[in-house]
C-alpha cells in the first residue's frame, strides 16, 4: 500500500471534520506544531497533549498526534524552553514529532465528539442540540441541445448534483427552443457565422449544496457541446448539510435521575458525577454536550431535555439550572476521551486500502482529577 504522507492523512481527516464547522471564534486548530509534509507511518490520538503523551508518541515511534484539545491555545508571546509548555513544545520538535488538533470541528462532526457521546448514552431518535453551520443550496439551469441531454444529466449526477434526501439523480427538464447567432471568432456546434441559428434545446435544472459549486459547474462546461454553454446558476433559500454542538435524544428506557447518574458513571468510566436536580425526578430526554456545556442550558431546556449531560458545569450556571427546572449530570470533562477510540476506528475505516498508516489509542491518563 501506498506510504502515507502526513497531509494526505489530514486530508481524509478534514473530508470527515473540516476546518469549517469549528463554532467557536479564533479556535486555534489544524497543525500546530511541526510539518505535515513527512511520511507519517505512525499516529497517536489522544485527549490531550503534555509532556506524557509526547514521551508515548516518542516511545511509540509516532510521527503524528492528532489532538482534541489544542496544545497552543492562547497565543504565545515567547517561546521559552524553561517552563512546562515551552519543555513539551521543545520535546516534541526535537523529536520531530507533529500535532494536529480538531476542536470544535470534531465536537461539531458527524460522528465526532457529540455523537460519540451520545453513542455512549445510546440516545436514540437523536437531533442536533444547536445548530452551528449550514449551506444554502444553489441551483444550476442549464440549456443543451437535446441530443445531448441524456449525457449532461448523468454527468451532473455523477458529479454530486440532484441529491435531494434519500434520492440522487434529480433533475427536471422542460422543452425548448434556443436561438443565437455566432460572431466572427466563433466556432459553434451548430449553425454559421452570421446567420440567426434555433435549436431544439432541453433546459436542465439541479439542485446541489454551495459547496459544490465549482465540481458542478467544472462538470457542466466539461460535458457541454456548445463552446458558449447557456446557464443561470442562483442561490435558493433552503438549506442544507446541517451540522451543530451538542446532541439530544431519548433513552432506551425511562429511568430516574439518580439510576441515570449511575448509568452515565457506567457509561463513561467515571468515578463519580455531579449532579443538579431532584433524584427521584424520571428522565427520558437527555442534551448531551462534550466539555464545557455552561453556555447551553436554555438551549437545553427549550429542547425539552429533562437532563443535560455535560461536563465543567460552574457553581451559579448550576444553581440557573436548578431555577429552570433543568436537571444536570456533571462527568466532567474528561468524558471526551470517548473521541480516542472514535477518532482511531474512523481514521483506520478512512485510510483502509488507500494510505499505509497505524493509529495508536494514546494510553496516558490525562484527568487532572483524582477522586477521593
Ligand atoms: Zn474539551
Amino acid at each position: 500500500m501506498k506510504k502515507a504522507n502526513g497531509n494526505e492523512i489530514i486530508q481524509l481527516f478534514e473530508s470527515w471534520a473540516p476546518k469549517k464547522l469549528a463554532c467557536m471564534e479564533n479556535d486555534p486548530i489544524g497543525l500546530a506544531i511541526g510539518t505535515l509534509n513527512k511520511e507519517v507511518t505512525k499516529v497517536l490520538v489522544t485527549l490531550d497533549v503534555n509532556e506524557e503523551v509526547a514521551d508515548e508518541a516518542i516511545e511509540k515511534g509516532c510521527q503524528l498526534i492528532i489532538a482534541h484539545h489544542p496544545p497552543i491555545f492562547r497565543k504565545l508571546s515567547n517561546l521559552r524552553t524553561d517552563t512546562p509548555s515551552g519543555k513539551l513544545y521543545e520535546k516534541l520538535i526535537k523529536n520531530d514529532i507533529a500535532v494536529y488538533a480538531a476542536h470544535t470541528n470534531l465536537d461539531v462532526a458527524e460522528g465526532g465528539v457529540n455523537d460519540l457521546l451520545a453513542d455512549a448514552l445510546e440516545l436514540e431518535n437523536r437531533e442536533i442540540l444547536e445548530k452551528t453551520y449550514s449551506e444554502h443550496l444553489m441551483k444550476l439551469a442549464v440549456f443543451v441541445p437535446v441530443d445531448h441531454a441524456e449525457e449532461l444529466r448523468y454527468v451532473l449526477a455523477k458529479a454530486g448534483a440532484g441529491k435531494i434526501g434519500n434520492y440522487d439523480s434529480c433533475s427536471y427538464s422542460t422543452a425548448g427552443t434556443g436561438r443565437f447567432r455566432p460572431l466572427e471568432g466563433a466556432n459553434p456546434y451548430i449553425g454559421d457565422v452570421g446567420e440567426i441559428e434555433s435549436t431544439e434545446e432541453e433546459k436542465i435544472e439541479v439542485v446541489f449544496p454551495t459547496s459544490m459549486k465549482n465540481r458542478i459547474l467544472k462538470a457542466m462546461l466539461n460535458a457541454h457541446p456548445y463552446e458558449e454553454p447557456a446557464y443561470d446558476l442562483y442561490t435558493l433559500a433552503q438549506e442544507t448539510n446541517e451540522y451543530g454542538i451538542g446532541r439530544i435524544g431519548t433513552l432506551k428506557e425511562t429511568m430516574t435521575l439518580r439510576q441515570f447518574a449511575e448509568y452515565v458513571k457506567e457509561r463513561f468510566n467515571v468515578p463519580m458525577v455531579r449532579i443538579v436536580g431532584k433524584e427521584n425526578e424520571t428522565v427520558s430526554k437527555v442534551a448531551v454536550l462534550g466539555g464545557d456545556g455552561n453556555k447551553y442550558i436554555h438551549i437545553a431546556k427549550r429542547a425539552g431535555a429533562d437532563v443535560f449531560v455535560t461536563g465543567d458545569m460552574y457553581f451559579h450556571v448550576a444553581q440557573d439550572a436548578q431555577a429552570i427546572g433543568l436537571n444536570i449530570v456533571d462527568p466532567g470533562h474528561h468524558v471526551e476521551k470517548v473521541m480516542i477510540k472514535g477518532v482511531k476506528e474512523k481514521m483506520t475505516a478512512l485510510c483502509d486500502g488507500k494510505l499505509d498508516v497505524e493509529f495508536i489509542e494514546s494510553e496516558v491518563n490525562t484527568e487532572p482529577f483524582i477522586f477521593i
